[in-house]
């Protein structure tokens, strides 16, 4: 029997060795004690592989005003906002996430993000259905093509938790069947095909992880086997929403179609709990670059420390910062919405004051289809003759030389 030696010089036989290694791929679920006592108080006789099935969560979740008057105890503003549910969008919140709404300090955050509120039927100035135009650069069912070398794929309508602030409102939750998918993903795999310059696709929805394994690879096989698509991505908010859905069977199957990325989409430190630092782990253990994508929200986020947690703890996650949106004008949403300079002091107040890997682009999706245009605080003042002038993360001014181009050195390059 062939026999290995650790770093401590012990002796142990192969065959053990594999088994050790079997048993700490075994992993068992976390479940938090919030959401274990959620459980046990709201779905009592609810053991732990039902409540990890993230098809029973999806079934469960909820969507009537009485799930969440005896759940979470709602007030009457929000009773008659739910009641009116289907007018904009569906309300729906899995019972793992409604767990996090009970008994913490950030309840009130993420009650805000999934719970409706009046104010959303409200429809203000400069707020559309479709405020990106994605629909007008949508040469085909499914897809969105507006920069030169990428797409957005929409895979799917559906979604675990509705976020109230969702641009793609007048999209999501019309519970489209599967035959009208696969058409439409037909279609959409065809136009990447014959568009050779797209190099990377988004898939994207909706949340594409709220597909069964075997339609989600349908569509990563088929854009994979398209020689001119370098980079596959996937747009999800399941890690945070939904983490019990990230299972060692999806994984593997993610593993299959690398160069692959996860973008992320998180809101408040509150939804970094043991589950989601799971999911993002399995994730991260195979081989998957993971980004965050974060929209700025008025009492849910916009305050510097909050940002500050939220970026470390995604960063302690193994999750890397990647864009701060302003919340766009789609109708309904003005009560989230903050003042640009709200964004721009909350930028300030990350860089230098974290690592840099911390620090995602703080960008404005412009109306009307101009794209993603990022969003920097001031630190350039100026120039004086042969110096620039900066100012540094704590206010403080700098100068730097970089010479105006002399008369002598023009007439030496020509
Ligand atoms: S997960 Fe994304 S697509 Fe779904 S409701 Fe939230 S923001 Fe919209």
């Amino acid at each position: 029997m062939a026999r290995v030696s650790d770093a401590r010089g012990t002796i142990e036989s192969d065959a053990r060795a594999a088994r050790r290694k079997a048993m700490v791929k075994v992993e068992v679920p976390v479940i938090n004690k919030t959401a274990r006592a959620f459980r046990d108080a709201h779905f009592p006789g609810v053991d732990d592989a039902t409540w990890n099935d993230w098809r029973w969560q999806v079934r469960n979740r909820l969507s009537t005003v009485e799930d969440f008057r005896r759940m979470l105890g709602v007030n009457a503003l929000e009773a008659e906002a739910i009641a009116m549910q289907g007018l904009r969008l569906p309300v729906a919140v899995t019972p793992y996430y409604a767990s996090l709404l009970t008994g913490l300090d950030c309840s009130e955050a993420l009650r805000r993000c999934v719970i409706p509120a009046a104010a959303e039927l409200d429809r203000s100035y400069g707020e559309c259905g479709d405020p990106l135009a994605e629909d007008h650069d949508s040469p085909v069912p499914g897809i969105v093509h507006r920069y030169p070398d990428r797409v957005l794929f929409i895979a799917t309508d559906i979604c675990s938790t509705y976020c109230r602030y969702c641009t793609r409102s007048r999209l999501v939750g019309r519970k489209e069947t599967r035959a009208l998918r696969t058409r439409v993903w037909d279609q959409a795999i065809d136009y990447v095909r014959r568009t050779p310059q797209v190099r990377d696709v988004l898939v994207s929805g909706g949340d594409p992880f709220l597909l069964p394994d075997s339609a989600l690879e349908y569509i990563l096989s088929r854009l994979r086997a398209i020689p001119h698509v370098e980079m596959l991505r996937l747009g999800t908010k399941t890690p945070m929403v939904l983490p019990q859905r990230i299972t060692p069977a999806l994984v593997r199957m993610l593993k299959r179609y690398h160069p692959l990325f996860v973008s992320i989409h998180c809101t408040h430190p509150g939804e970094l709990t043991p589950e989601a630092g799971q999911a993002c782990a399995r994730l991260a253990d195979a081989g998957i670059p993971l980004g965050s994508q974060t929209v700025l929200l008025s009492g849910v986020n916009d305050n510097t420390e909050t940002m500050l947690a939220l970026m470390r703890g995604l960063l302690k996650n193994r999750v890397r910062p990647y864009y701060l949106y302003q919340c766009d004008q789609v109708e309904g949403t003005a009560h989230f919405r903050t003042p640009l300079s709200r964004g721009i002091e909350i930028m300030r107040g990350l860089r230098g004051f974290t690592s840099g890997y911390a620090i995602p682009h703080f960008v404005v999706d412009l109306p009307g289809g101009g794209g993603k245009t990022p969003v920097l605080p001031e630190y350039f003042q100026g120039r004086d003759g042969d110096e620039l002038i900066f100012k540094n993360y704590e206010g403080r001014e700098f100068r730097t030389l970089d010479p105006l181009p002399s008369a002598d050195t023009d007439a030496d390059r020509r």
